[in-house]
């Protein structure tokens, strides 16, 4: 019997800020938008400031370096792309600069997980296309 095809993954649309975000990851950057009025950080990306409203804003990099604010355990994969990983454990890591993202870790299974772990960036290709900000022990 031949195996069934796999399922790719699904990966995220090269659009609009998104695709700004994700250009930067290509180049081995991880920037996340910063207001020009007010200093505040802020990911996801979007058009205006929840803190002051302002509408400038600069792709401003990031140190890369963060901590576990938490995760969770995905024990049954929510898309057929990712069955083969599962148990996997999507995290939320809170970088220095305060804003949090989703993503995964490189080389950490979920039970070697712990709370305000000290994580670091890594660049993971995807696609030809995608490169993903991942994070690892740091
Ligand atoms: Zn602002």
């Amino acid at each position: 019997m031949s195996e069934p095809a796999a399922t790719p993954r699904p990966l995220p649309a090269l659009q609009g800020l998104t695709g700004e975000f994700y250009a930067w990851c290509a180049q081995g950057e991880l920037r996340f938008q910063r207001c020009d009025a007010c200093g505040a950080w802020r990911h996801v990306p979007r058009e205006i400031c929840a803190a002051c409203g302002g509408a400038a804003w600069s792709w401003t990099r990031s140190s890369g370096r963060g901590r576990i604010f938490t995760w969770t355990v995905a024990a049954r994969a929510m898309h057929p792309g990712f069955a083969a990983d599962a148990p996997y454990a999507p995290v939320v890591v809170e970088m220095e600069e305060g804003v949090r993202l989703v993503s995964l870790m490189v080389d950490c299974p979920p039970d070697a997980l712990a709370i305000d772990m000290p994580v670091e960036v890594v660049f993971v290709a995807a696609s030809p296309e995608v490169t993903l900000p991942k994070f690892r022990r740091a």
